[in-house]
């Protein structure tokens, strides 16, 4: 096994891949490269492998600074300094898949694009599947790319298009409409602008937040609004689906719909795993719909039933996913909400464990089960998602192994069947538990068989229409992973395989 897949099974939940984040000020003496600072900290649990800004103070050049690591350690004090603007915007990225030649410097983000017509700077979190076919396109008309990203098929089909157009918001309509995919990105143009577009079907999440003084007027632009919150501003908006908005450092925010959409495919994921929990997300806070998640799964729970059960019974979240979903689960169930796995928050995730005894003993390094917690007690144990159920395994023998009487496990995703093609980091249908056992044991028997397999005494998902209620969005989320339905025309085309070869995208 590779020293990749050993590190996924520390932490076996699919990974949002970007976040962005920008702030225009029209004030030309003030910079917001610490607000992009504070911003991109906040959003850092959407990437970690990469960070970096483009600033620009109204009138001069865009200056980039992009490197590998954690936003504190790449943005440090001096760079902050040296690094002056009063618009400017940022990206944390993620990478695991492809080769090492995808962590290089070219794909890190912002992506700083200039030649001699035109200079900009864009951050993108997403992925655009019929990438190829515009890079093909335009490699025929004599474009040259220097990476294998999306990213910079977007950013020189911009520059193809600004050839016939210097209007801003034309050239990104006419971007936007040849680009089938789920993104959200942002723009810094050399006049000092930024805009902010989100797909037709918004699946990544995007927002909007102001701070107004008598000095100065800021605007904000986030993958979510805990950022907005982290800078001390006010949150104002989602972008909406196929919008773009304009922050201007002269007037204020002003918008306009490319393509207004009948139905939305806002991903799921977020609600359920991606998004910090203090985010609201199209207008439905993130943690409350993980406690409904907990709610709808104590409510239908057979097990609840049995009062010789329940006497014995406690809530046990696995730290941090579960946890939301575990108090919502506790209050429905009236049962005790207990703390009974201690994690290591020291152990990181570049741990590196090659071996299956070792790779056990990485998992109880990071979860250690609390002894006198869960000693002599029907567990039930609530976490987000089961992904290759190789984790969930280890922890169940773990708690068993310190002396519960049952491990029942309870989880507030429905079974993900089906990889992601909208630009989160997945396994293959394969590398699934629930799709394997679905494609092997049929619709009836697989939960069955994942109970097995993973050694649970009792296992609950959530179902869909259920989760469907807890998030309570009316005008419609991504289920792809769960249904293997996808709402996007150019991912039907992609077989898996194709996939699994150009999946390198952020
Ligand atoms: S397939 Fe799943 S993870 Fe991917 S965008 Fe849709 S809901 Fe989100």
């Amino acid at each position: 096994m590779s020293q990749k897949n050993s590190n996924k099974l520390i932490i076996d939940k699919p990974k949002e891949k970007c976040a962005v984040f920008g702030v225009s000020c029209n004030d030309i003496g003030f910079s917001v490269t610490r607000l992009l600072y504070k911003g991109l900290i906040a959003l850092q649990h959407r990437g970690q492998e990469s960070t970096g800004i483009s600033v620009l103070k109204t009138g001069g050049n865009i200056y980039t600074y992009k490197r590998k690591g954690l936003v504190s350690k790449v943005l440090n004090n001096e760079k902050l300094s040296q690094y002056w603007g009063n618009v400017g915007i940022g990206h944390n990225r993620y990478a695991t898949t492809g080769s090492e030649k995808y962590s290089s410097k070219n794909y890190i983000q912002p992506y700083h694009f200039k030649n001699n017509e035109i200079e900009f700077s864009l951050a993108f979190n997403g992925t655009i599947p019929n990438y190829d076919e515009i890079k093909i396109n335009m490699e025929d008309m004599g474009r040259i790319f220097v990476t294998n990203t999306d990213t910079e098929v977007i950013a020189q089909l911009i520059a193809s298009i600004a050839l016939g157009t210097e209007d801003w918001p034309e050239i990104l309509k006419m971007a936007s409409k040849l680009l089938d995919g789920s993104y959200s990105l942002i723009l810094l143009t050399s006049e000092g602008d930024i805009y902010a577009i989100r797909d037709p079907l918004g699946f990544k999440p995007l927002c909007i937040g102001e701070m107004k003084s008598d000095n100065r007027n800021l605007y904000f632009v986030a993958s979510e609004s805990c950022a907005i919150d982290s800078v001390g501003a006010t949150f104002l908006r989602d972008v909406k689906p196929g919008e773009i908005v304009h922050l201007s450092h002269q007037k204020d925010i002003h918008s306009e719909l490319v393509l207004k959409a009948e139905k939305t495919a806002i991903c799921q994921f977020e609600f359920v795993y991606f998004a910090r929990p203090d985010s609201i997300i199209d207008g439905v806070s993130v943690a409350e719909a993980r406690l409904r998640m907990g709610v709808n799964l104590a409510k239908k729970d057979p097990i609840l039933l049995d009062p010789e059960f329940k006497k014995d019974a406690i809530v046990v979240p696995v730290p941090d996913s579960g946890r939301s979903a575990a108090v919502g689960y506790a209050k429905e169930a009236k049962l005790p909400y207990v703390e009974g796995l201690m994690k290591n928050r020291y152990v990181w995730r570049t741990f590196i464990m090659p071996g299956q005894q070792k790779r056990k003993s990485a998992v109880k390094e990071k979860l250690n089960p609390i002894k006198s917690v869960v000693d002599g007690k029907e567990v039930i144990l609530i976490d987000d998602s089961i992904v290759r159920g190789t984790t969930t395994k280890q922890i169940i023998a773990l708690i068993k192994d310190a002396g519960a009487k049952s491990v029942n496990v309870r989880i507030s995703c429905p079974p993900v069947v089906s990889a992601c093609y909208m630009g989160i980091d997945f396994p293959t249908r394969e590398e699934l538990i629930a799709g394997r056992c679905l494609k092997e044991y049929g619709s009836q028997n697989f939960i069955d068989q994942i109970k097995n397999t993973i050694g649970a005494d009792t296992l609950r998902y959530q179902t869909v229409e259920d989760l469907k209620e807890a998030i309570g969005i009316e005008t419609g989320l991504c289920k792809a992973c769960l249904t293997g339905r996808y709402p996007l025309k150019s991912v039907e085309k992609i077989t898996e395989l194709e996939r699994s070869i150009t999946s390198n995208r952020c």
